[in-house]
């Protein structure tokens, strides 16, 4: 089986104006452009994938945006398709429990999302993730499950990574324990498995996020499911993020 290449993403979520945006990735860009051997992918808001896009022409770093709409133009007042973004950057954020919380986004909405950026070549970075009610009655598995087979129903064998976001766990500093990540990352895995095949899920980039930090980082990816991490507050400071990709 081809070796998984570890994939650390960062999720600047709504932080940084245009200079700051470039400020930071400026500085990331320093200390990272050596590093090879984990995929880097910055998630700006969208005002500042143009400029960082032009910042990582010839590098190693990847963009991605943290949103899209489903389709592709018309009168849509605000939104963001996949038509627009395609040549801006390689990756999206889809399914984002914030999205789905404050945005009303259903897993229909989410596999339209999915659809879309999928059939323009962009890679959905498609989280999933139960809340704590769930988390405490021992519905993760159920609520996994239907989210995966929800957002992924009429996909054909899609280019995507799949990041587990434990609702609780986001921005709380309470990071689930690696074997419970992992456990959850292999049901990701088994399902994709059964939806598109055992190939595709043993190449299947699986993350985890939720209060990822320089101290935990080591130990999720020594886990045999987990892929690398999608990171939220801490790569909003560069030297953070950076040691988080340094001790992968
Ligand atoms: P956090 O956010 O690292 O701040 O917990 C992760 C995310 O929302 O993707």
């Amino acid at each position: 089986m081809e070796k998984r290449k570890i994939v650390i993403a960062a999720n600047w979520k709504m932080n940084t104006n245009l200079d700051e945006a470039v400020e930071l990735a400026s500085e990331m860009l320093f200390e990272l452009s050596e590093i090879d051997s984990v995929e880097t992918i910055l998630c700006p808001p969208f005002i500042s994938l143009q400029k960082l896009k032009e910042l990582f022409t010839d590098t190693r770093i990847k963009l991605g945006a943290q949103n899209v709409f489903y389709e592709e133009k018309g009168a849509f007042t605000g939104e963001i398709s996949a038509l627009m973004l395609h040549d801006l950057c390689q990756y999206v954020i889809i399914g984002h429990s914030e999205r789905r919380q404050y945005f009303c986004e259903t897993d229909e909405i989410v596999q339209k999302k999915l659809a879309s950026a999928v059939n323009l070549g962009i890679k959905p970075i498609f989280c999933v993730g139960e809340n704590l009610e769930q988390y405490q009655s021992e519905q993760t598995e159920e609520v996994i499950i239907t989210q995966l087979t929800r957002g992924l129903s009429g996909l054909k064998l899609p280019d995507i990574l799949i990041a587990y976001e434990p609702i609780w766990a986001i921005g709380t500093g309470q990071a689930a324990s690696a074997v419970e990540a992992n456990e959850v990352a292999s049901l990701i895995r088994r399902t994709f498995g059964e939806l598109f095949g055992l190939d595709a899920a043993g190449v299947l980039p699986v993350l985890y996020g939720g209060s990822v930090n320089a101290d935990n980082i080591a130990e999720y990816v020594s886990k045999t499911d987990i892929d690398g991490a999608l990171v939220g507050g801490a790569s909003l400071k560069s030297s953070q993020f950076v040691s988080i990709i340094k001790r992968v």
